[in-house]
């Protein structure tokens, strides 16, 4: 592994009375593409919603970098270059695609601009004065990819980002992850879909319960894919 950019140590976290994460312990290496994989429930959103601030009750030590986050707020911690894309998407329906792009403020240097995130994704030009409410979902992704790049994260936390969609458009998702790595951010991701995942990801860290139980190197996926895909139910 690189540098560390984020190190979870220990993260609680609590929606009301229900303890949903008990203790997880990940690091994250500067320019890597790591996943969180688990079976639904096992508090993979509840972790980036942690990370990103979004849960009001957590413990434990989420560091990014240098910067301890666990008592910042959302705003803190998107200033300090984390940005979250949710697997709803977030997109103002109302709103064209490039008013969306428009839209993020840019919180910390070296935002993306609008003529770049355009030569990454060049259907967002095409359909730049169509509404929201007129993409396919594959559009919508790329559209919710690109407005976090807008802000000047370093460090992306994509929540199932290939979620519903055709397989052309989730090859097309790959590749736009591998450029975004060329260009040194670094990824977080939650996936569904194990084959996506193991093609993008660098190292995985398999959640259940609220907790890591298990971690692979990209070349140890091979040796234990079984024990993976058991882990995951498929
Ligand atoms: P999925 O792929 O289904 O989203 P996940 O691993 O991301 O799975 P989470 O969404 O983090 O899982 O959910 C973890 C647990 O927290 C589940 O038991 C879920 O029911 C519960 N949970 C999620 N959001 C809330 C909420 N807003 N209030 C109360 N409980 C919640």
């Amino acid at each position: 592994m690189t540098e560390p950019l984020l190190t979870v140590d220990g993260l609680g976290a609590w929606y009301g009375e229900s303890h949903i994460l008990h203790g997880m312990d990940f690091t994250v290496g500067k320019g890597e593409i790591v996943t969180l994989l688990g079976r639904n429930g096992a508090g993979k959103t509840t972790t980036m919603r942690s990370i990103m601030g979004l849960v009001k009750k957590r413990n434990g030590s989420v560091r990014f970098g240098s910067i301890e986050t666990i008592g910042l707020s959302a705003n803190q911690i998107a200033r300090a270059g984390i940005a979250f894309c949710p697997e709803e998407r977030g997109i103002f329906s109302s709103l064209t695609v490039k008013e969306n792009l428009l839209l993020p403020p840019i919180v910390a240097e070296g935002g993306m601009s609008v003529e770049r995130v355009y030569e990454l994704f060049p259907i967002l030009q095409t359909r730049g004065a169509s509404q929201g409410t007129k993409l396919s979902g594959g559009e919508q992704q790329m559209l919710a990819i690109a407005r976090i790049l807008r802000t000047g994260a370093r460090l992306l936390l994509l929540d199932e980002p290939t979620e519903g969609l055709a397989p052309v458009i989730v090859e097309q998702i790959g590749q736009i992850i591998a450029k975004l790595r060329e260009e040194g951010f670094t990824i977080l991701l939650v996936e569904q879909n194990f084959r996506f995942a193991e093609a993008v990801g660098d190292r995985h860290y398999v959640v259940e319960h609220g907790r890591v139980i298990d971690s692979f190197e990209r070349d140890e996926v091979e040796a234990n894919r079984e024990t993976i895909t058991g882990y995951l139910g498929i």
